[in-house]
């Protein structure tokens, strides 16, 4: 997707502070943290939302959760964290690309605002 954020992210055409890469997954700094811990995890391939899901491109979203899991481990998150999706307008979605905050670091409150 020429005009997406993320996927201009994904080609080096906007920098960002990489925390983890493989061949499926790439993670980097929210530039506007909302905890000590704020990073972004993203597929490697343009879906646009988790209503985009399928059989075809779940072993990407699979590929995202087996990477927060060594992200916590290599960054010592052992008190815990939380990982966060938001879908569509009223869930809170900015940029239409899939992705997946994962916070840590504070005291996370729930239920989320
Ligand atoms: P969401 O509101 O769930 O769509 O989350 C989008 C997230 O992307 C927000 O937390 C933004 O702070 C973050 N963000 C937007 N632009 C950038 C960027 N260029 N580099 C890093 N994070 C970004
Ligand atoms: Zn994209």
């Amino acid at each position: 997707m020429s005009d997406c954020l993320f996927c201009k992210i994904l080609k080096g055409e906007i920098s960002s502070a990489k925390v983890y890469e493989d061949e499926y997954v790439y993670a980097f700094n929210d530039i506007s943290p909302v905890a000590p811990f704020h990073v972004i995890v993203i597929p490697k391939i343009h879906i646009g939302s988790t209503d985009e899901i399928n059989g075809e491109n779940s072993v990407y979203i699979a590929k995202v959760f087996e990477a927060v899991a060594k992200i916590a481990k290599t960054e010592g998150l052992e008190k815990g964290y939380r990982v966060v999706n938001n879908c569509g307008e009223e869930g809170g979605q900015t940029v239409g690309h899939i992705h997946f905050h994962l916070l840590a670091r504070r005291n996370l409150q729930w239920p989320p605002g």
